[in-house]
């Protein structure tokens, strides 16, 4: 199964790269590089942009903090 994660992506090859595509590709390699940019019609285009994604929630309470006196009187008073 395939917990977490988006579908599998399909294996890409030099024949759908558009460097290899436009005659661009001087590498001689058997597998594709980390070059590989998909040949559309549209021709070149960027990889996509990471997104932010804003936190909605705030955080109300913090991980720690200083026991109150009364607790430390307690801790210590046996
Ligand atoms: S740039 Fe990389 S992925 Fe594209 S054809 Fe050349 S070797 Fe293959």
């Amino acid at each position: 199964m395939n917990k977490g994660r988006t579908a599998p992506k399909k294996k890409v090859s030099c024949a759908d790269c558009y460097f290899h595509c436009n005659t661009l590709c001087a590498l001689g390699l058997d597998e594709p590089c980390p070059t590989f940019r998909p040949d559309t019609p549209e021709g070149l285009r960027p990889p996509t942009q990471l997104r932010f994604l804003f936190r909605t929630e705030r955080r109300t309470q913090s991980a720690w903090a200083f026991p109150t006196a009364d607790e430390q009187a307690a801790l210590h008073s046996a």
